[in-house]
């Protein structure tokens, strides 16, 4: 067969059984498929800490950012320590790590002599980028422990974007041209590069990152400049569900979904999907499926540009967005740009501006924010804005306050007008705060209290399942 790339989150390459599990699967694609590409996360949590311990840098807390690398040291280089490695092999792998350790806390240090009150996000992706990099080396070093030809490449020299830092958009024209000419030489020499996930750089070399979550999305890039016949996203789940378990104990993994629905699904929340992974991949008709590393029999989920079946829903997400009310009404472009300017200095996308509403006394505008855009960042946007309205006495009668925002998925949404009757039946009764149909044609979005969210939640999960088992 063609070409393959596996991805493998942070999950699978964080601890030795994970590992163990990792290099088997690897071993037998080796068998099926003519060229391998890899792509890695950084271990589980790594870049929390990393980001963590950069913002102690900038204020100057040189034990809180000192014991944070130290504690990542030794947790990579015990993880090596047990890792089946002959000793040379380790003692050149964590000398490896040692080093780029050592830059980052360079790094670090000149930022905690100098600090400032920038974002400095630029500093933030220098730094970050680190926990990728170590991952790579030590699941290529685990690959030549078994005999593949395992090579380690930073896709700071590979993947060339713009210089918004904290959510790069890749170049594709110049990502192109160099797998073209540095990638696919190797595989044709049987090399099975190890590349890091979620990071670039800019054409100057500065290191920049893809947004939280970002290796599937360069899994996706990859995906499109090396031509690949397939994507498998390797995690620690049966794949993506029809809810998020941790808040519907039901939830069911989906066995196939349209891109459109899957880019739906990863933008409306379920986390296990950066939002930016399908578009590219749909457009090269690539199909990508989601595993479980830990049961690589099961099949996992499937996507791809066939469509689905009409008659089910598959999937129902619950988000927290910002909802903004005024008691009035009136052009809503000002406090648009005044959301979208602010958003884009916290977070480093530009809003999405969900659903806006009027009446005649009355305005109301909702969005959400990127999961791609760190667990944080709604704290930080609502913090902000409040600032930001605050300063602006023409627009002081606007009040930000948290929504959820309940999504179902399923094929036709918009031209089924029986599924969207169902929906709102099992709503009744529940405070319904705006209402949208998504322009993707199979997603329909309700916006409610926060503490209505759970059990609308788990009323459209039961419709979900009956349908499901309508159809049997
Ligand atoms: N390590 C990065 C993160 O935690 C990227 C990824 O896991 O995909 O966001
Ligand atoms: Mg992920």
């Amino acid at each position: 067969m063609g070409t393959l790339i596996m991805k493998f989150g942070g999950k699978s390459v964080g601890t030795t059984d994970a590992l163990a599990q990792v290099v088997s699967i690897i071993l037998n694609e080796h068998e099926h498929w003519k060229r391998l590409l890899l792509v890695v996360s950084a271990l589980e949590g790594v870049t929390d800490a990393l980001i963590e311990a950069t913002h102690l840098a900038k204020l100057s807390n040189r034990r809180g950012f000192r014991r944070i690398i130290a504690t990542q040291r030794a947790r990579h280089l015990a993880l090596v320590d047990q890792l089946p490695l002959n000793p040379t092999t380790r003692n050149a792998l964590q000398a490896d790590l040692d080093r780029l350790l050592f830059d980052m806390l360079d790094i670090l240090q000149a930022v905690g002599e100098n600090p400032s009150d920038e974002l400095m996000a630029d500093v933030t992706d220098r730094v970050t980028s680190v926990g990728e990099r170590l991952a790579a080396r030590i699941v290529a070093a685990l690959l030549r422990q078994n005999n593949l030809r395992g090579v380690a490449l930073d896709a700071t020299d590979i993947i060339v974007t713009d210089n918004v830092y904290g959510n790069a958009q890749p170049n594709m024209p110049l990502t192109r041209e160099r797998i073209t000419n540095n990638v696919l030489p190797m595989l044709d020499r049987d090399i099975v590069p190890v590349i890091t996930g979620f990071i670039g750089a800019t054409k100057t070399g500065q290191p920049t990152t893809l947004g939280r979550g970002g290796s599937d999305y360069t899994a996706s890039i990859l995906g499109i400049c090396a031509e690949t016949d397939a994507v498998w996203i390797w995690t620690d789940v049966d794949g993506l569900m029809s809810a998020d378990p941790r808040e519907v104990h039901e939830a069911q993994t989906i066995a196939h979904l349209s891109y459109e629905e899957a880019a739906e699904l990863a933008y409306f929340g379920a986390r296990i999907l950066h939002p930016r992974t399908i578009a590219p991949l749909q457009e090269q008709q690539i199909p990508l499926w989601i595993k479980n590393v830990f049961k690589p029999q099961q099949a996992g989920t499937h996507i791809d540009h066939a469509s689905a079946n009409p008659n089910t829903l598959k999937a129902v997400t619950s988000i927290q967005g910002l909802g903004l009310r005024a008691a009035r009404s009136g052009p809503l472009s000002e406090i648009s740009r005044l959301v979208d300017d602010t958003l884009f200095a916290v977070t480093g996308s530009h809003a999405d501006v969900m659903i806006s509403s009027q009446s005649s006394t009355q305005s109301f505008v909702c969005f959400v924010i990127p999961t791609s855009a760190g667990p944080d960042a709604i704290h930080s946007a609502q913090q902000a804005l409040e600032e930001a309205l605050n300063e602006h006495p023409d627009m002081q009668t606007w009040q930000v306050h948290p929504v959820s925002i309940i999504t179902v998925i399923g094929a036709m949404l918009d031209s089924l007008a029986q599924h969207t009757a169902s929906i709102l039946q099992v709503l009744e009764g529940t405070r319904i705060l705006a209402l949208a149909q998504g322009p993707s044609h199979c997603s329909l979005s309700v916006v409610v209290n926060p503490q209505d969210a759970q059990d609308a939640l788990l009323h459209i999960h039961q419709l979900i399942l009956k349908a499901g088992e309508r159809k049997k």
